[in-house]
């Protein structure tokens, strides 16, 4: 399919009526359809074609399920089949074929040493339930309750995984520092700061009088993603694994949307080589359909049966997509491609923030992006960090849309512009995605106030 180009014809009334009734009798919780209000009707790969006619590069790919794009070959041929096969579509946890195939393809490229005596739960199908089984398993696992989790931190949206989640505020689960370069609290960054990070965790556990008894478990994602794009630097991660292992804490690693190949490893985790203790599963596993698993370490195995049921937990084609990705991504190297790739695109955004000193800080990690704007009237810190800037990040999404560009934002305050493009994206279309955000930036720049009613025009040079 050739790149997008947008194709502002006047919007037909039925995409307008679509909108309006969504509006009128949708929740007022609803999430991404406020800030993108497009009716998509058709998408293959990158590209996303609303209802109006207008087709856009798709840089949020289902908040980072896409790894192969929207309606892969492979994944269209692997739901197809099942359909055709006439297999039943829902068996609650029972044994198949499909379900076998998935299982072994997830197996086999899971770090050595958790595959080889590897359990899986099958959860009910969302990120957040996984979460909540990993909870449940290392809570029986261990007869301890607490846990720990991080400053920043998204594991999604039911109680407890909610609770376990940087925007918690009323929560009895101890919060530890995440390493966060730009924004240290130890105002030192690097090596250093996550050092420092890594120290006052373990003085938490190893201080009889810090009030933090020992917990269940320690759940961290090795790049934080809704928290900002925020990779953990991989010394870290080690050290985390080093202290929960000697105080016998599991380690759940939330890897729901770094996994299948997304940070440029197939597991986040490979990066570091640690190995987690459970691994909470979804997103991409599901090929664009949903399904949530958890493996963990068969020692922790000891609940009870039942412990976690739920109807859809059987979701055959979703397994069969699931299968289908797992496999292309790793037949076809894409891990490592969009290791590659991100590199490159991580450069072209230095560049971009060169030019402009709203951007505080470019990051990220294989094809996992982020973009931090700054209030660039405001004062620096002694770190050189800038406050956040929503409005101009809310600016930059509206000013992507009208280029044909989807991107979500993320951060503590919103003002992270989020890349999450599918794995199989070519070099043309990595360098759209970059020009059109190169170009929107500039166009919010010029359009935007700073919070502290900066002047709107302040751009460092040329832009790249
Ligand atoms: N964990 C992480 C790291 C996530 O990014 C998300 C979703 N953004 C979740 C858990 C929750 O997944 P779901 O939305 O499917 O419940």
């Amino acid at each position: 399919m050739a790149l997008t180009e947008t194709v502002p014809a006047a919007a037909p009334p039925a995409h307008e009526g679509i909108l309006r009734r969504q509006s009128l009798r949708e929740s007022a919780a609803r999430t991404y359809a406020r800030s993108l209000p497009i009716v998509p009707v058709r998408a293959r790969g990158l590209t996303i074609e609303g209802a109006d006619g207008r087709r856009y590069l798709d840089c949020l790919s289902g908040a980072g399920t896409l790894a192969l794009g929207h309606n892969h070959p492979v994944v269209l041929e692997a739901i197809r089949t099942v359909l055709d096969s006439g297999a039943p579509l829902h068996v609650l946890d029972l044994a198949t074929p499909v379900k076998d195939a998935f299982t072994t393809e997830l197996f086999a490229t899971l770090p050595g040493k958790l595959a080889e005596t590897a359990r899986i739960q099958f959860c009910g199908p969302a990120g957040t339930d996984a979460v909540e089984a990993a909870f449940k398993l290392v809570r029986t696992a261990t007869g301890r309750d607490g846990l720990m989790a991080f400053s920043g931190a998204y594991h999604g949206m039911t109680a407890e995984a909610l609770a376990a989640s940087g925007g918690a505020q009323h929560t009895s689960v101890v919060r530890l520092p995440y390493p966060y370069d730009y924004r240290c609290p130890f105002q030192t960054g690097g090596e250093r700061g996550a050092e420092l990070a890594a120290r006052w965790t373990q003085s938490l556990l190893d201080d009889p009088k810090s009030g933090v008894p020992r917990p269940a478990g320690m759940i961290l994602e090795p790049v934080q993603g809704e928290g900002g794009v925020i990779p953990a630097p991989d010394g870290w991660l080690r050290r985390m694994r080093e202290i929960t292992a000697a105080r016998q804490i599991p380690l759940i690693v939330d890897e729901v949307q770094t996994g299948v190949g997304r940070t440029g490893a197939f597991w986040a985790v490979d990066h570091s080589g640690i190995v987690p203790d459970v691994i909470v599963l979804s997103k991409a596993i599901g090929g664009s359909l949903p399904l949530a698993v958890i493996v963990y370490r068969e020692e922790l195995d000891a609940w009870q049966p039942n412990a976690h049921a739920g109807t859809f937990r059987g979701n055959q084609l979703a397994m069969a997509a699931g299968a289908a990705t797992l496999a292309y991504v790793r037949t076809n190297g894409l891990d490592r491609r969009a290791g590659e790739l991100g590199r490159r695109m991580l450069d072209r955004l230095t560049a971009l923030a060169a030019a402009h000193d709203c951007i505080g800080d470019v990051r990220g990690r294989g094809l996992m992006l982020g973009v931090e704007l700054v209030d660039r009237s405001a004062d620096a810190d002694a770190m050189g960090a800038r406050p956040a800037d929503p409005q101009l990040a809310a600016a930059v999404q509206h000013a992507c849309l009208e280029r044909g560009l989807i991107v979500e934002l993320g951060g503590r305050h919103s003002a992270v512009v989020r890349l999450l493009p599918p794995l199989t994206i070519t070099d043309e279309q990595a360098e759209a995605i970059l020009d059109r955000l190169a170009d929107a930036i500039a166009a919010a720049v010029r359009t935007t106030p700073g919070p502290t009613g900066s002047s709107p025009t302040t751009m460092r040079g040329t832009s790249p």
